[in-house]
């Protein structure tokens, strides 16, 4: 009887090419150390942007009915459960509220990114399951077969 030597492994794909992969998922993970920073040394936040508005108070006596002088206002504008709010913001309250809205900012930039760097991590680690997923080329049976 002749001897079968040929290799049962087989890889599905082709053979591993690994070290693409293994390079781009160190480099990510590098990537997220200093995005992982920002969010765990992050100071008090406030959600929301800021905008300013000229206007005119409607004073007849007023400079800015006189002349092209506009007041200038303060807003805070977030969106909660998808409504929009809309608060005043008083002069003594705008620079703590610029450094809290920025904050918040980073803070939201830094998670939007870790996201999207674990989405290409788990995609590369799909690929490289892929790649290194072989088939047992075995001689078939069927389980009645292997029964007896
Ligand atoms: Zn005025």
């Amino acid at each position: 009887m002749k001897k079968n030597n040929k290799n049962q492994f087989r890889f599905v794909k082709s053979p591993p090419i690994l070290s693409k992969s293994r390079q781009d998922i160190f480099f990510l993970q590098k990537q997220t150390y200093g995005l992982f920073s920002t969010i765990l040394n992050s100071n008090l936040l406030i959600k929301g942007m800021l905008y300013e508005m000229k206007r005119v108070c409607g004073k007849p006596n007023c400079k800015c009915a006189k002349s092209s002088y506009r007041h200038t206002s303060w807003y805070l504008t977030k969106s909660e459960k998808g409504k929009p709010e809309v608060y005043y913001v008083k002069e003594a309250d705008l620079s703590r509220l610029i450094k809290l809205t920025v904050e918040y900012k980073k803070f939201r930039q830094s998670r939007q990114r870790i996201v999207e760097i674990y989405r290409e991590i788990i995609n590369l680690i799909n690929r490289i399951e892929k790649i290194k997923t072989m088939s047992f080329m075995g001689g078939k049976k069927n389980v009645k077969e292997a029964n007896k």
